[in-house]
């Protein structure tokens, strides 16, 4: 398996600009891809680097596309939009919507995804699209299984704590030398509790991926907001025993200046700790 940073910034794109450089982390909205096999893929979340990631699966002439949706905040949907796959005729799409607690009946982002392609949001709308889509829901704790021939990657999910609800995934799948298994838990705002569905979820992972959107002294002031901070990050590693970690979700307001601070700091930490611990980058890929 492995799986690629297509967008790693929280909140709001934030494009890089001399007096507020960006590029070294990214400033495209939440965007993950996990590959395995032969042609094994799972898109998560459609941030606005979904952008890029379209053209690149488009050049490669890939047909089939599976997108899984943490949740509907406007940083995980924006890219949808201008995903070239969504306009050309004979692409399937399979779109998986988490059913977060406390919503209306219906599909979260078969509403969402609608809703932001209406007039006078978009001059496309969502009946403009050429690809065949179908949508369907992933209840809390449903364990799926997607195939590559005979390559399975296994796929759960835990709620995170965030405003309005937030599923993270776990994937075990084929890796190297072995099973391997990936959290990825973004928009979530711990105490770490080791009862936690997130926690268990994430129990010696191989890898986390975490949101750590705030400094600590941020975080201080936005309590409740739904997003964690490096340092807790870690922590969730710890207490579930995973063995690496990467933070994302990256504030809006942090440079990479300030980034490459918090990185340092956190690289100090978990070396205390014996965890080997980074921030991700936009277009990183990481082999498991
Ligand atoms: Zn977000
Ligand atoms: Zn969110």
């Amino acid at each position: 398996m492995k799986f690629t940073f297509w967008g790693t910034r929280g909140s709001i794109p934030t494009p890089s600009n001399p007096n507020a450089p960006t590029h070294e982390y990214g400033g495209d909205t939440t965007c993950v891809s996990l590959e395995w096999g032969e042609d094994g893929l799972l898109i998560v979340d459609a941030g606005t680097g979904l952008r890029r990631a379209g053209f690149h699966w488009l050049r490669s002439g890939r047909k089939k596309f599976t997108l899984l949706f943490t949740h509907a905040h406007w940083d995980h949907l924006q890219g949808f939009p201008f995903f070239a796959p969504g306009y050309v005729e004979g692409v399937t799409m399979e779109i998986l919507s988490p059913r977060l607690p406390n919503r209306p009946p219906g599909n979260l982002i078969q509403k969402a995804l609608f809703a932001q392609q209406e007039e006078p949001y978009f001059p496309a709308g969502f009946p403009e699209l050429k690809a065949r889509i179908t949508f369907r829901e992933v209840q809390p704790g449903e364990e799926m299984k997607f195939a590559s021939g005979n390559e399975i990657v296994r796929v759960q999910s835990a709620l995170t704590r965030h405003p309005g609800g937030c599923f993270a995934y776990r994937f075990d799948g084929p890796g190297r030398g072995g099973e391997r298994s990936l959290v990825f838990a973004t928009d979530n705002e711990p105490p770490i509790d080791p009862s936690s569905p997130l926690i268990k979820l994430t129990q010696n992972a191989d890898f986390l991926i975490c949101d750590g959107q705030y400094t600590d002294e941020e975080h201080e002031k936005r309590r409740g907001w739904g997003h964690g901070t490096p340092s807790l990050c870690l922590q969730e590693a710890v207490v579930a025993k995973a063995r690496r970690l990467l933070v994302t979700h990256f504030d809006p307001g942090h440079t990479d200046v300030q980034l490459e601070k918090m990185e340092d700091e956190l690289i100090a930490m978990g070396g205390k700790q014996g965890l080997q611990a980074a921030f991700a980058r936009q277009n990183q890929t990481v082999e498991l």
